[in-house]
């Protein structure tokens, strides 16, 4: 038998369950297979709703802190999607560590399948940053437990186009709150990211006589885009500056923070991109402080959620992007509670969220 290194109790004490239960998670699952050579977190945060459904990352992190730091974030992010979009659906993520690029397998996806299983449906899987349509094929052989699937399979296909109408849905939503029509015609909005996401939702802005604009650091991007859809164009560092009446955000996260806020110029921040606000606390408040209107990412980016979320009674794209349309009502309610309780619109959401789940569970 090798020796092993293990940690003194005391040394180990209140590393893992410090973080998990200052976070509040119901279960992390701690996953390993030395054949396929899988070392994966699964991350169930909250259940009161429903199943925990989330992505599957696969990522070369630095270190497993960081990946358990990572899906502990992002598993309780999905907790309060799902609450603010009104899904039965609880919050879940995992996590693979390593290269997306070299060390996926089809026996190390089937593998992870196999522990999903033994879960027996209290976690659902989803793709991600790092993983594929593909990879969930592979784990689809080992559990039913697996959504984004080919639509050839039942599935849902690619989620963007469901994401950029949701996206839509609250940038409208954000305009009827701030000058009392949704109707965009004639409204500068700058797109930045113009991705799976950014140019679909640039199809919709389009047909609704918007003046649109675009930014990518993908020049190939940028040309076919503003050439399909004749928009304008803005360089990559002029975003912020930009003269424009809409901001939206479809490429990172942590674009408004304490360097680019007080530079912008538009009334309304609608975007896709996860994480847009890099503290929330502080530059939510900054934002509100300069009288900008922002629609919260986590509630106007869930129609990819929602897309997954309709694999689980049979897919129909119909249906999923109906319910996608109730992303405009729940924008406006949440605009509306922050101005009148003078909060900021992610605090009116988070509280949203926790209100239900607080009922969910008996609270
Ligand atoms: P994508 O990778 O297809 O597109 C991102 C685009 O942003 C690319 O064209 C890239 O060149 C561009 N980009 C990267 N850095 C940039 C920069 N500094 N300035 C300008 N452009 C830059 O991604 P996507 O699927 O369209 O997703 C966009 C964002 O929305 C991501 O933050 C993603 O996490 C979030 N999101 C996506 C979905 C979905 O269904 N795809 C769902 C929820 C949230």
């Amino acid at each position: 038998m090798t020796e092993v290194n293990v940690l003194p109790i005391d040394q180990a004490k209140g590393a893992v369950f410090g973080q998990i239960t200052e976070m509040n998670h119901e279960m992390v699952v701690f996953c390993h297979d030395k054949k396929t050579n899988l070392k994966a977190i699964i991350a169930i945060h909250n259940t009161s709703l429903g199943p925990a459904l989330g992505g599957l990352r696969m990522w070369a992190y630095q270190n497993e802190a960081d990946a358990l730091n990572d899906v502990l974030r992002l598993s309780r992010g999905m907790t309060y999607k799902a609450a603010i979009s009104g899904l039965n659906l609880g919050g879940g993520k995992a996590v693979i560590i390593g290269d997306s690029k070299k060390e996926k397998t089809e026996a190390m996806f089937r593998r992870f399948g196999k522990f999903v299983n033994t879960l027996s449906g209290k976690y659902i899987t989803a793709e991600d940053v790092g993983t594929s349509t593909d990879d969930m094929v592979h784990i689809s052989k080992e559990t039913k437990y697996v959504t984004g699937l080919p639509q050839s399979m039942g599935g849902g296909g690619d989620p963007s186009p469901v994401t950029a109408y949701g996206v839509f849905m609250g940038l409208k939503a954000a305009a009827k709150h701030l000058w009392g029509s949704d109707d965009l015609t004639g409204k500068k909005v700058l797109v930045q990211g113009i991705g799976h996401v950014g140019e679909n939702l640039v199809g919709y802005l389009s047909k609704e006589n918007a003046i649109v604009f675009v930014s990518d650091i993908n020049k190939e991007s940028v040309k076919h885009v503003s050439e399909k859809f004749k928009t304008g164009v803005v360089d990559p560092k002029d975003v912020y500056e930009a003269d424009v009446d809409i901001y939206s955000p479809c490429a990172l996260g942590a674009t408004l923070n304490s360097n680019t806020i007080h530079k912008l110029r538009c009334a309304i921040v609608a975007g896709a991109a996860n994480n847009q606000l890099a503290d929330e606390n502080l530059h939510g408040q900054m934002l509100l402080d300069r009288g900008i209107i922002y629609a919260p990412d986590f509630l106007i980016n869930a129609g990819g959620l929602i897309n997954v979320y309709s694999e689980l009674n049979g897919y129909n794209r119909e249906s999923a992007l109906k319910q996608t349309e109730t992303i405009y009502q729940q924008t406006l309610n949440i605009l509306k509670k922050a101005a009148e309780e003078k909060i900021t619109s992610h605090k009116a959401a988070t509280l949203l969220a926790e209100q239900r789940l607080n009922k969910a569970s008996g609270n």
